[in-house]
């Protein structure tokens, strides 16, 4: 298999044999190839190929977001990836802070979407002044952006796959406060009752949010290699894309309002923490919520017996499948040993063997990814258990995991000197800031792609500023991002 790097070279992935996880990007990138996730042999920088597994996650990351926006009721729309120049230039905050990356077509008269507001804002002013507020859309596209920093599938791409983005538009500031707290909790949930990670939330300060923004909340995730990497935003826009994009309303005194607006977005970064977050030495460990294969039985043929192992196998399977488990049989013409093999580097949560023994006796033998772990388990309390470990063990037990993961990383700090050395030993600073722009930069001056990710939501602590030690109260937390 031909695969590519960053610049474009080729690279031989010869490996069946997944680096140790302690070389976080190397075991990152041959996960991947080995899990079949990405394949980077497209000869285009920053772009790749979603391979079936990988695709298979994404769609149910997808399908998890749509289920919850239903639910809270907002609708889905499709827009055109083309924004023409006029509609580009309308915000020139927004221009000016994407102009630099954006890819233009056509003679400069178009570019690709870098981000949705241009492309949808000059619409959404129509839709206003037709009197349609509130207006409350989601999309999930692709996303242009032509990178200076060094790429990595799925964590930063030129082409940014399966982005999806929510857009609202309302006649007062609570509504649009109101929108912003629902997504911001849709997110939490998700995080940690989907992906099993538990979420980091910041505000940012106001010189570090999205360009045009009012105020906004990020989530982060820390990576193996105790790097952060923000992962999803809600942006509060306030009235200020309202004003650029002329998104009004006529009151009942007959006089002009601009709409409240709020913008929220993520994609495949999700995937990218999961694989990264959960995952081991041998592979990826894949939440149940969101596995393609949740279940695999594994015949194990010896000699004669063939048949009743097979047959055994496929009544479980569809067992399993009338029982809302997706399951599938691996009957491929390889051995048992191998088979295990590529199991657990897709780190399909629960492998069941069916041999021999267990055609003869009133168990069965299964594996739990997460735990890499064998039991027996009754026949007769098959469903059950398997229902049970889908539904409630395997994802309580990663997220408890991935806490205990969080809290060694996550070091509490008074002093610049021994936040860098514990950032050097690929750690996370944690620490009590006055958000002020001098301490931001203070802060950040302590190394390459070192800053402050802004201040925890829900935690406060009273004491001394770590850059300026004047009185504070907020957390942040700072180490190297991607
Ligand atoms: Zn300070």
């Amino acid at each position: 298999m031909v695969n590519l790097n960053e610049e474009g070279k080729i690279i031989d992935i010869k490996s069946e044999r997944l680096p140790e996880r302690t070389n976080f990007m190397e075991w990152y990138n041959a996960l991947l190839h080995l899990a079949e996730i990405a394949e980077k042999s497209y000869p285009v920088k920053g772009t790749f190929i979603w391979m079936p597994y990988g695709l298979g996650m994404m769609k149910k990351i997808t399908g998890v977001v749509d289920v919850e926006l239903k639910k809270i009721g907002v609708k889905e729309v499709l827009f055109p990836l083309f924004v023409t120049m006029d509609f580009a230039q309308k915000n020139d905050k927004w221009f000016n802070g994407f102009k630099e990356e954006a890819f233009y077509i056509d003679g400069k008269e178009l570019l690709l979407r870098p981000t949705g507001e241009p492309a949808m804002y000059p619409i959404f002013s129509e839709w206003a002044r037709q009197g349609k507020l509130p207006i409350r859309i989601y999309q999930t596209v692709s996303s242009f952006r032509n990178e200076s920093k060094t790429t990595h599938s799925l964590i930063r791409d030129r082409e940014i796959t399966f982005w999806h983005e929510i857009h609202t538009a309302h006649k007062t500031v609570e509504e649009a406060r109101r929108e912003a707290d629902m997504h911001r909790k849709m997110y939490s949930y998700i995080w940690n009752n989907v992906l099993n990670i538990p979420d980091i939330v910041v505000s940012k300060p106001k010189y570090e949010i999205f360009a045009g923004a009012d105020s906004a909340f990020e989530f982060y995730t820390i990576l193996p290699d105790g790097r952060l990497l923000e992962n999803g935003s809600v942006n509060n826009l306030g009235q200020s894309y309202a004003k650029k994009f002329d998104v009004c309303y006529t009151d009942e005194n007959g006089n002009k309002e601009y709409a409240w607006q709020v913008c929220t977005g993520n994609g495949a970064r999700f995937l990218a923490a999961v694989i990264s977050i959960h995952g081991d030495d041998k592979g990826l460990v894949v939440p149940p919520h969101i596995a393609p294969i949740p279940v695999v039985i594994v015949p194990i043929i010896k000699s004669t017996s063939s048949e009743n192992i097979l047959k055994e196998a496929e009544i479980l399977r569809d067992e399993l499948i009338s029982n809302g488990i997706y399951t599938e049989v691996d009957d491929s013409d390889i051995t048992a040993g191998k088979k295990f093999h590529i199991w657990e580097i897709k780190g399909v949560p629960i492998r069941i063997e069916i041999g021999e023994k267990e055609v003869s006796e009133n168990t069965y033998t299964i594996f739990r990814r997460d735990q890499n772990k064998k039991y027996k388990i009754e026949k007769s309390n098959v469903i059950k258990v398997i229902k049970d470990l889908i539904n409630k063990d395997i994802p309580k037990e990663l997220l408890d995991k991935a806490k205990a993961i969080y809290s060694e990383k996550i070091i509490y700090v008074t002093n610049l000197d021994d936040a860098k050395a514990e950032i050097y030993k690929g750690r996370v600073a944690k620490a009590i800031w006055c958000e002020e722009k001098e301490c931001f930069e203070k802060i950040s001056s302590l190394g390459p792609s070192i800053e402050p990710i802004g201040s925890l939501v829900g935690e406060n602590k009273e004491g001394k500023c770590i850059a300026c030690a004047k009185i504070a109260s907020k957390l942040t937390l700072f180490g190297r991002t991607y």
